[in-house]
């Protein structure tokens, strides 16, 4: 009976948690992982200058450039985010639009891309759940013959493509106090004791 309560309460702490964001998140790396949220000049320190102009300060890399010819050189494969390692895409989804950046006609069934509407409405833009890092931006309506009839309009420079069957990258994981502290206040939200290493 306790047992039974206390897994009552642990769900409807959890749901609680999941009804203030619109849309919920599905993988378990999101619902166990705090976000990530590191000063400016720490993603300066590791990421490359292109890299993080486009993801921490929401740029575009040049169309058909030298990322888009990679990407269209990739086989099967998973896309992570470059600045926290996240899942984004896979290449399922991926489909050629002709518009000179990567393409994909939906996420991953990780469900860690976030879509927010520019204040002025014209565009909607998709970051990282986890990390916030800038994406670029996904498009409604446009008439290809996909499942969707989306197209998630991406620099290429923001993904990191794992080649199908490769190993995951490293989740970025940091050990300073800061992060443990996050690490302490979502558990103690979700009511989950951690142990320390
Ligand atoms: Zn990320």
């Amino acid at each position: 009976m306790k047992t039974s309560l206390f897994l009552l309460s642990l769900v409807s702490i959890v749901s609680t948690a999941c009804a203030e964001d619109k849309q919920p998140a599905k993988s378990d790396q999101v619902m166990t992982q705090p976000k990530i949220d590191l000063p400016e000049s720490e993603w300066k320190k590791r990421l490359t200058d292109e890299q993080y102009r486009v993801t921490r300060t929401a740029g575009t890399e040049r169309p058909n450039g030298a990322e888009y010819e990679k990407f269209n050189k990739q086989g099967d494969g998973i896309y992570y985010c470059v600045c926290c390692g996240l899942e984004l895409f896979t290449s399922n989804e991926k489909f050629h639009s002709g518009c000179g950046w990567p393409s994909f006609y939906d996420q991953s069934k990780a469900n860690n891309v976030k879509e927010t509407a520019d204040p002025d409405g014209h565009r909607v833009e998709v970051t990282c759940k986890r990390c916030d890092a800038h994406l670029g931006h996904v498009f409604d309506g446009e008439g290809f013959k996909t499942p969707t009839n989306r197209r998630f309009c991406i620099n290429g420079v923001a993904l990191n493509h794992v080649p199908a069957g490769g190993p995951a990258p490293k989740l970025l994981e940091l050990g300073s106090a800061e992060v443990e502290k996050k690490k302490e206040e979502v558990a103690k939200e979700a009511g989950v004791e951690v142990k320390k290493p």
